[in-house]
C-alpha cells in the first residue's frame, strides 16, 4: 500500500489536536499512527511493519482485512444499511442462529448490543429482572466495561472514580501465582477461593443476589486462567443458591481460547454452562462494533409474556450482522480456532516457557491458545512487580525490533490474531527475547 510521512503526520497533528482519548491524562499521550493492516501484520505511514500481537486491543482474532469479512460488509452496504431493531432482519438471523449453534443447547436466544460494555450492561438487566434480586457478585480482577453498572462491576482501578451506583459487590477470584489465600498448589487455590466465594455469598444474602458475573478467563487483569474445578464450583454455587451465573467472554470468546467459547476448554471437568455469555470483539473481529448477550433456553422463555425492559437503536446492526457472518463462516471453513489451539499447544506455551527460562524478568507465563500473558518481576523470589519504567523500555525495545505489544501494568499479554502463522510467531519470540537482553544488559 502506498503510503505518506505527511499523511502519518496529519493524522497524528489532526489527533492530538482534536481526538479526546480513552482512560488517559490527554497531555501526555503520543499515539502510534496506524495506516493499515493485513492478517497479523499492521503498518505506519513511514514504512515500518509491525506483528500486531496485541489483536489491538485483543479484538482481532481473525486478523486485519480479512476478505471474508470485507465482502460481506460491503455487499450488505448495498442491500441495506440500517434497520429498526423491532423489525426482522436476516442478517441479524443468521448472525444470531450461527451463534447460538455455537454456544450449544442451553441457549435459545441472542440480544445483540454496541459492543461489551452494554452486553455485560444487558445482562445484568435480564438477571435482575428475572429474579427480582439486585445485587451483582464480580471480581476484584476484572474488566467488564465502560458504562453504569458495567463499570462498577469492574475490580481494576476504573471503577473506583465511576462507583456511583449500588448493588455490586467484590470478591477475589483464584489466581495461584499471586493468592489472596496463602495457597501453594492450584487445588488449595480452588478449594480456598470457593470458600471465600461462599462466604461473600452468604453474607451478602443469597436472596439478595441477581448474578454472579466473571470473565471465564480474567483477560486484561492478566490472562488468569482459573484452576480445575473452579468455574464447576461457582456454577454449583450460582445454583445452590438461584444466582443467575454470568460469562463475560468478550475478550475470551470466539477463538481466543483455542475453542470457540473459553468455557467449553473446561467442560472435561464436569458442567460449567452460564445461564448468560456476554460477547463482543471476537465475534466479528471488530470491523463494525457490535456484541450481545447470549440467553439461556430458560431465561429467554421468562420473557415470552414478561416485557424485557431494554432496548437499543442500533441492537443488530445490519452491517455488524453481516460482519458477524462473514467472520463466523471463514473462522470455520478456515479452521482458525484450532489454529489458535495448535499455535497455543505447540509454539507458544513451549516458546513462552523457553523465553521464561532464560530471563529472569519473567516471573511467570500462563495462558492457552493465542491468550497469554507475561507476568513481569524485580525479583523472581519475591515476585516483586517490575516497574513501569523497564516495562515502558520493553515496549520500546519490541516496537524497535518490528513488534506490536500488548502492555498492562506489569505484564506484556502475548494476543496475536488466531490466524497466527508458526513462522510469525517464530520471529515474534525472537524480538521478545532480544527486546529481554537489550533491557536486562541496562538494569
Ligand atoms: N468485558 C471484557 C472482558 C473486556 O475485555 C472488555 C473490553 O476490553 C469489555 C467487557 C468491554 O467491551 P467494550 O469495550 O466493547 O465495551
Amino acid at each position: 500500500p502506498v503510503t505518506s510521512p505527511a499523511d502519518g503526520q496529519r493524522a497524528y497533528d489532526l489527533d492530538r489536536a482534536h481526538v479526546f482519548h480513552s482512560w488517559s491524562a490527554q497531555g501526555s499521550l503520543n499515539p502510534f499512527v496506524m495506516a493499515g493492516g493485513l492478517g497479523s501484520t499492521i503498518w505506519d505511514f513511514d514504512g515500518n511493519s509491525y506483528l500486531d500481537f496485541s489483536s489491538q486491543l485483543v479484538n482481532t482474532n481473525i486478523g486485519h482485512q480479512h476478505p471474508a469479512v470485507v465482502d460481506a460488509i460491503k455487499a450488505q452496504a448495498d442491500i441495506l444499511t440500517t434497520v429498526a431493531p423491532a423489525h426482522a432482519n436476516l442478517a441479524r438471523g443468521e448472525a444470531a442462529s450461527r451463534i447460538l449453534a455455537l454456544a450449544g443447547p442451553r441457549f435459545g436466544k441472542v440480544f445483540f448490543t454496541n459492543g461489551g460494555a452494554d452486553a455485560n450492561e444487558n445482562a445484568i438487566r435480564l438477571a435482575r429482572l428475572t429474579t427480582g434480586r439486585d445485587k451483582v457478585l464480580s471480581t476484584y480482577r476484572s474488566y467488564h466495561g465502560n458504562t453504569g453498572s458495567a463499570i462498577v462491576a469492574t475490580g481494576d482501578w476504573r471503577r473506583i472514580p465511576n462507583e456511583y451506583s449500588r448493588g455490586h459487590v467484590h470478591f477475589f477470584g483464584p489466581f495461584a501465582y499471586r493468592s489472596e489465600f496463602w495457597s501453594d498448589s492450584p487445588e488449595q487455590e480452588c478449594e480456598r477461593a470457593l470458600i471465600h466465594l461462599e462466604r461473600v455469598i452468604q453474607s451478602e444474602g443469597p436472596a439478595s443476589i441477581a448474578a454472579l458475573l466473571l470473565e471465564t478467563i480474567p483477560g486484561t487483569a492478566g490472562v488468569l486462567v482459573p484452576p480445575r474445578g473452579y468455574l464447576q464450583g461457582v456454577r454449583a454455587l450460582a445454583d445452590k443458591y438461584g444466582i443467575v451465573l454470568i460469562f463475560d467472554e468478550v475478550m475470551c470468546g470466539f477463538g481466543r481460547t483455542g475453542n470457540w467459547f473459553a468455557f467449553q476448554g473446561f467442560a472435561g471437568d464436569g458442567e460449567v454452562t452460564p445461564d448468560l455469555i456476554t460477547f463482543a470483539k471476537g465475534v466479528n473481529s471488530g470491523y463494525v462494533p457490535t456484541g450481545g448477550v447470549i440467553i439461556s433456553e430458560s431465561i429467554a422463555n421468562a420473557f415470552e409474556d414478561q416485557v424485557f425492559a431494554g432496548g437499543l437503536t442500533y441492537s443488530g446492526h445490519p452491517l455488524a450482522m453481516a460482519s458477524i457472518v462473514g467472520a463466523l463462516d471463514a473462522m470455520e471453513a478456515e479452521g482458525i480456532v484450532d489454529n489458535a489451539a495448535s499455535i497455543g499447544r505447540d509454539h507458544l506455551a513451549p516458546g513462552l516457557a523457553a523465553l521464561a527460562a532464560k530471563h529472569p524478568l519473567i516471573g511467570e507465563v500462563r495462558g492457552v491458545g493465542v491468550f497469554w500473558a507475561l507476568d513481569l518481576v524485580s525479583d523472581p523470589d519475591t515476585r516483586e512487580p517490575l516497574s513501569g519504567a523497564v516495562v515502558a523500555q520493553l515496549k520500546k525495545e519490541l516496537l524497535a525490533r518490528g513488534l506490536m505489544p500488548f502492555v498492562a501494568d506489569n505484564r506484556i499479554h502475548v494476543v496475536p490474531p488466531c490466524v497466527v502463522t508458526a513462522e510469525e510467531v517464530a520471529a515474534a519470540l525472537e524480538m521478545y527475547d532480544a527486546a529481554f537482553t537489550a533491557v536486562e544488559a541496562d538494569l
